[in-house]
């Protein structure tokens, strides 16, 4: 912290001396300097669960009911804050953003809006049960109140970049969706921890749709492994977005995440939320 110092007494003008004073924030040495041992957890009981798009959302009542049924069960114990995925609507949208050349950042603005599509089928669909829509604004400060309140706030999950979208390494998607956005806010709000749920138990080697069912048993499983070895590992296809593993090895506050099979297993949301292993976890090193 700078020291305030009084140089014209008679008039009660106030000067800072700041450390970062004359600096370009940019240098290494004082960016290391400004690493702090502890950070401040805004919301450290909520628990972020992101609900995949395509994974969930797009298969309906037979697959998305019974996950509700057990987030309502698991509201009286835990608080959570949803965030929704986009899924096949947005990779339409998408596909015809790349076939006429949109640049990275106007297909983040079309992808935003099949993620608030579906917070606000969630929010309906919870209405009874206290689920509220609420935006990127100033209710996130909230979310602690609003659980304690008895309320489930939904959120989209596309993180608010927009026209500032990073580019892409390769192609022009945007980088940053959904499980990014969850797992940014999980992040800077000190969440409990972040659950992504999905229609397959976790990570494995590769796609396990995109080979036949009798070979998808020999495939290599990550029950748990680090963001720094999977980024070694260099896999072609991962079940969560890529910008995530350097973005947890650098995280201040989460330490890891939850990838779990909420399709076959809505019992297992409740078995995340209380601390067990029942899915690929990956973790900060
Ligand atoms: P969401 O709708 O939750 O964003 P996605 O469909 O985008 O989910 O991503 C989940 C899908 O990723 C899984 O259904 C699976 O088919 C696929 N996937 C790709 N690579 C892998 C992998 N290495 N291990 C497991 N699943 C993978
Ligand atoms: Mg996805």
């Amino acid at each position: 912290m700078g020291k305030l110092i009084k140089e014209e007494p008679e008039k009660g003008r106030l000067h800072i001396d700041s450390p970062l004073m004359g600096e370009s924030l940019v240098s290494r040495e004082l960016l290391e300097r400004t690493e702090s041992t502890k950070y401040f957890r805004m919301h450290p009981d909520i628990n972020v669960i992101k609900i995949g798009g395509q994974s969930i959302m797009d298969r309906g009542g037979k697959v998305l009911l019974p996950i509700l049924e057990t987030l309502i069960q698991a509201k009286d114990r835990h608080k959570i804050l949803l965030m929704t995925g986009g899924g096949t609507r947005a990779r339409h949208v998408y596909n015809i953003g790349v076939d006429l050349g949109m640049p990275t950042g106007v297909l983040s603005k079309l992808g935003d809006k099949v993620s608030w599509q579906n917070a606000e089928m969630l929010s309906v669909l919870l209405a009874k049960h206290g689920g509220v829509k609420i935006g990127h604004g100033d209710n996130l400060e909230q979310l602690t109140m609003f659980c304690r309140l008895g309320y489930i706030p939904i959120t989209y999950g596309i993180p608010p970049y927009g026209f500032f979208e990073h580019p892409a390494e390769q192609g022009s998607i945007p980088p940053h969706r959904t499980d990014c956005g969850a797992f940014l806010l999980a992040e800077n709000i000190g969440a409990r921890s972040l659950i992504f749920l999905k229609d397959e138990k976790g990570l494995f080697e590769r796609d396990p749709k995109k080979i036949p069912p009798s070979e998808r048993g020999d495939l290599e499983f990550f029950d748990r492994i680090s963001a720094r070895k999977l980024m070694e590992r260099d896999l072609d296809d991962l079940i969560i977005e890529r910008p995530i593993l350097t973005l947890l090895q650098r995280a201040k506050c989460l330490k890891e995440l939850q990838i779990i099979d909420a399709v076959r297993h809505p019992e297992h949301i409740l078995e995340a939320l209380a601390g067990k292993h029942v899915g690929t976890i990956i973790y900060k090193e």
